[in-house]
């Protein structure tokens, strides 16, 4: 799990997947309330992030033989875990070091 850059003090899972679900990566430290930003540990992850839930639903359904029922049930699942796994490969940071806002 992250720790805050300014007083150190590590954000629990909740934290970072309350604010995630926010569409924002720009978080108040809940132990000093300094402005932290949520960033990736690798640009690579990221990506790994954004493309695995759909490599996942169009792999097993090539592979499975799935159907349309299978795929709504299948896609908030993934969603599910990849929300659930995603604080473990964050880390903050003071500045937005994702370079969207510049
Ligand atoms: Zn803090």
């Amino acid at each position: 799990m992250p720790n805050c850059k300014n007083c150190g003090r590590k954000w629990t899972w909740k934290t970072i997947v309350l604010n995630t679900l926010k569409l924002t990566n720009k978080v108040n430290c809940p132990h000093c309330g300094e402005t932290q930003y949520i960033v990736p540990k690798s640009r690579k992850l990221t990506g790994v992030f954004s493309f695995l839930p759909a490599f996942i639903i169009i792999g097993s359904s090539m592979i499975f033989d799935l159907d349309g029922w299978d795929l709504i049930l299948l896609t908030p699942t993934l969603i599910l875990a990849a929300l659930f796994v995603y604080p473990f490969f964050m880390k903050l940071s003071n500045d937005n070091e994702t370079g969207l806002l510049k």
